[in-house]
């Protein structure tokens, strides 16, 4: 045997598993692409329907010989594209139909001298462990099962992660579920936020009865997840210094090594564009559009990759956007709305406003949309990819938030980091009218969020550089898995 060929016995080879959700596969992709860069072998397992989707697969391997993609069936009619509502029924499918294809898969990866699997890829060496989303908690059992060492990587914030962590304490003091419906009434048990939420601020679903599968379905994972051997955050230290402490009370390995799309610039350079995730064709004529406009002046909007709009609210939305007079950019995905294209047509008291200072696009390169000079503020739904983009572009953020993890986030946006306003459970035209105005206006309140979300996009910079916390973090990660952790 060659000596190359006994080098690569040795190095390491992770199997990455993503859940099948745009939110989900970016951070992972990024995370794959940075191991890869320092040697070591990455399988980048997909979903069928997600790695057709991955338009960026070869450029991605011509780039990083190490990085496989292989694919799973993921049961699901062929072009049918994750949506909220949807969700529930892949994560089941995922169980019955994925987890032993998995096992069978794992089990090949691991023999030293599978010829099937070797004949199709460089010197692969056998798989020395796997990491999943946090939310795939069935992958845990199978890596458990095959007797191979799983990290998760958690895509959600670490003060949202916490929370989540906290919810069996807060039944077990009566907290939960609420004895009344005052959404307002302070949460002071959260070790780390004891004067930060309320209600209205816990995960979405802390508002469901505790004995709904749904409810039921997240205390799993939160169970779950305290069986791996180590969590990976997209987060830096400096942005959850109150709150990182507090996990590590729990979870005695962690890794922080966000932002993760901005470590990979520092590391890798910058010859793939952040595009290489998108499971969506982007309009990029925006970009164009972003050109014409004034520095500063355009409100960027966008609810990310899953969230649902009513028309009555996207009409709220509008009117409020319009009537705030600023230049806006707003994705409005066809699947946003319940029933499809007719619901996205422009009312006609909207279509003066929108021709002069509107640009709706159905997908667009929020990186770049969000380093551009003309973008003066970010409405999001606060999705934690979204809002570690927005704070590393140093944009101050409007928070309406739906779903789970994003009530968290944009509770600490407003009140912990003050980095943004946050809208939640409002949609009215006058109070989006108002946040817009006062997001977007010169004043006190503007000038202090400027200078609080620009503070932490310097730190940011910082955790990325040699000497910064995540950079440090990622040599440790790659040190632990040549070790095979
Ligand atoms: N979800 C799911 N199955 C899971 C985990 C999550 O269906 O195993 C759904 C969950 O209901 C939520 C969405 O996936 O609507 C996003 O989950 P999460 O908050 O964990 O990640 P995010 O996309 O917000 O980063
Ligand atoms: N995104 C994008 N173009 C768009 C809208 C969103 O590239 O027009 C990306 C965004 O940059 C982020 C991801 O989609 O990386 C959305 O993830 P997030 O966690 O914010 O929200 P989710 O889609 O999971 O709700």
């Amino acid at each position: 045997m060659s000596t190359e060929m006994e080098e690569s016995e040795s190095a390491a080879h992770v199997l990455l598993l993503p859940f099948p959700a745009q939110g989900h596969i970016t951070p992972m992709l990024s995370l794959a692409q940075l191991l890869c860069h320092a040697g070591i072998h990455v399988t980048f397992l997909s979903t069928e329907h997600n790695h057709r989707l991955l338009t960026q697969r070869r450029a991605l391997s011509a780039r990083f010989p190490t990085l496989h993609f292989e694919s799973i069936p993921d049961a699901l009619p062929p072009d049918q594209a994750p949506t909220i509502h949807s969700l529930h029924d892949i994560s089941s499918s995922l169980r019955s139909v994925t987890k032993p294809l998995l096992r069978d898969l794992l089990i090949t990866l691991a023999k030293k001298d599978d010829e099937s699997y070797r004949s199709t890829t460089i010197r692969c060496p056998p798989l020395s462990c796997v990491i999943i989303d946090g939310i795939m908690c069935f992958a845990i059992d199978v890596a458990e099962e095959v007797g191979i060492p799983v990290l998760a990587l958690r895509t959600v914030s670490a003060c949202s992660f916490w929370c989540y962590s906290c919810i069996p304490d807060l039944i077990q003091q009566g907290q939960l579920p609420f004895q009344d419906q005052d959404m307002d009434h302070p949460i002071r048990d959260i070790p780390g936020m004891e004067a930060l939420l309320r209600r209205r601020d816990l995960p979405s679903f802390c508002r469901m009865p505790i004995d709904h599968p749904s409810f039921k379905f997240f205390m799993e994972q939160i169970e779950a997840i305290t069986r791996v051997s180590a969590i990976i955050f997209n987060t830096f230290d400096d942005l959850d210094p109150l709150i990182l402490p507090q996990i590590a009370t729990r979870f005695h390995k962690i890794y922080t090594l966000g932002p993760l799309h901005a470590l990979l610039k520092s590391r890798v350079g910058d010859d793939l564009s952040s595009s290489v995730s998108s499971l969506r064709h982007e309009d990029r004529r925006c970009m164009a559009w972003l050109d014409s406009q004034q520095s500063g002046s355009v409100i960027f909007v966008s609810f990310g990759s899953l969230a649902k709009l009513s028309r009555v609210q996207l009409l709220e939305f509008w009117h409020g956007l319009i009537n705030s007079g600023k230049p806006f950019l707003w994705v409005v995905r066809s699947d946003m709305l319940s029933s499809g294209q007719e619901e996205r047509a422009t009312p006609v008291e909207l279509e003066d406003g929108t021709k002069e200072r509107g640009y709706i696009a159905e997908w667009v390169p929020q990186e770049e949309v969000l380093a551009h000079k003309a973008v003066g503020g970010f409405w999001t739904h606060s999705g934690w990819n979204s809002t570690i983009e927005g704070i590393w572009a140093g944009v101050p953020m409007l928070c309406w938030p739906q779903l789970v993890d994003q009530q968290v986030n944009s509770r600490w946006v407003g009140e912990g980091w003050k980095i943004g306003l946050d809208m939640k459970d409002t949609c009215d035209r006058s109070t989006v009218e108002k946040m817009v105005r006062a997001l977007m206006e010169e004043g006190d309140q503007r000038e202090q969020i400027f200078k609080s979300v620009d503070n932490f996009a310097k730190l940011a910079r910082h955790a990325v550089s040699e000497d910064g916390s995540s950079y440090k973090n990622l040599e440790k990660l790659i040190e632990d898995l040549n070790e095979k952790i």
